[in-house]
């Protein structure tokens, strides 16, 4: 049966192992060497060495990724924030003009509007949910526009089609931060995305217990991501990828009880008198809901809301839930919590931090894989607390 015809259930299991087994093992080996004997090879390229990401584990995991998102090709780096600079490096020259969708990840606002600002590419916002806003923004040096799947912490879904075929008409390469959906919910090189980067930290590994990161789309373009991350050097290390190869051969079962137990908290939550809004796409009274269910195959893990209060109540609320640990980060198998105002959003003036909807009683969930009576009975606990 080709590769075309399997399921993402299927090829998170068999996409990229190397056939035949190394040595027979059913499981990926750690190839723990940083070189590699030299057998003749004509290129520098093709020398195996750990910073050039051509190890075996290196191979195995583009393989595998490049398969879950039906692209081209793919790449993993040292984090996801890696993923995202190395990439924006690799495309962009002093001059450059950048279209983002606004209400990004911390990280990449903070390198668009200083790392990359220094070194001479201009970067403006866009909303993605109005594409007849877009046009005027373009300059005569746009050279890509930059998007997110699922906006964090309010979870809102823009209008990705139409930011790929505006890309498509104007020439440009479009890039997607497709950390919060996974493949198994959305696959952006099929929506007509260039590049799709994930912080692998998060679902893809999906264990809480390594930091990495993915560049995955157009052949050329990767290629080219390549070769600036063996000049700056943020390549996976070994064992990372072992872990990340591990842990993404349970990917669809982990991403779909996180969106079943996350459908069941919001829904939970919803029902509460102490609670005065709760955001996850796959409730009808989130603004994204018909764009989710449209793009989507499922609503993701992660919910936030807001509680009726003051800061004193949401920390106090957060100190009384048993189950779920209060740490940034998210995607794990375990159920996180946080307050964006203190975490995530705290280098926004708390004027800045209103007006994008990010109040201080705000709580972000992380929705992990235990039995969601559990966490419900636990978050109501809290709640009457
Ligand atoms: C965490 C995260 C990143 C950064 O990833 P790291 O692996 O922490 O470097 C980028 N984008 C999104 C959406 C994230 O959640």
């Amino acid at each position: 049966m080709g590769r075309e015809h399997q399921r993402i259930e299927t090829l998170c299991i068999h996409s990229g192992e190397p056939r035949p087994r190394l040595g027979g093992a059913v499981s990926m080996p750690v190839f723990q060497s940083s070189t590699f004997e030299y057998t003749g090879e004509e290129s520098y390229g093709a020398l195996r060495y750990i910073r050039m990401n051509n190890t075996p584990n290196h191979e195995a995991l583009h393989a595998k990724l490049a398969a879950l998102e039906g692209a081209e090709a793919a790449l993993v780096t040292a984090s996801g924030m890696a993923a995202i600079s190395t990439t924006l490096l690799a495309l962009l020259s002093p001059g450059d003009h950048v279209l983002a969708q606004n209400r990004l990840y911390g990280g990449t606002h903070a390198l668009l509007f200083g790392e990359l600002a220094r070194l001479g590419v201009a970067c403006d916002l866009i909303d993605a949910d109005r594409p007849e806003t877009w046009t005027s923004k373009l300059r005569g040096a746009t050279r890509l526009v930059y998007a997110e799947s699922i906006t964090n912490p309010l979870l809102s879904v823009g209008d990705l089609p139409g930011i790929a075929s505006f890309a498509k008409a104007h020439g440009l390469i479009s890039i997607i931060d497709n950390t919060f959906p996974t493949p198994l919910l959305f696959r952006p090189i099929e929506t007509g995305f260039d590049l799709s980067l994930h912080s692998c930290t998060k679902y893809l590994n999906g264990h809480s217990d390594i930091v990495a990161g993915a560049v995955i789309g157009r052949g050329d373009l990767v290629g080219q991501v390549l070769h600036t991350l063996n000049h700056l050097g943020g390549s996976l290390d070994p064992h990372a990828c072992f872990l990340l190869h591990r842990g993404l051969k349970t990917l669809a079962v982990r991403v779909r009880e996180q969106c079943k137990n996350a459908q069941a908290l919001a829904e939970f939550l919803e029902r509460r008198p102490e609670v005065l809004h709760v955001n996850y796409p796959g409730l009808p009274s989130h603004p994204s809901h018909a764009r989710a269910r449209a793009l989507f195959s499922g609503y993701g893990g992660m919910v936030s809301f807001e509680l009726d209060g003051d800061e004193k109540r949401a920390d106090r609320f957060l100190a009384a839930l048993r189950l779920p640990v209060t740490a940034p980060g998210l995607g794990g198998v375990e159920t996180l919590v946080t307050r964006p105002a203190t975490t995530s959003h705290a280098a926004m003036s708390r004027e800045a931090r209103l007006a994008a909807g990010i109040t201080d009683t705000l709580i972000r969930v992380s929705v992990g894989i235990e039995a969601h009576e559990d966490l419900c009975a636990d978050f109501a606990q809290a709640l009457s607390n």
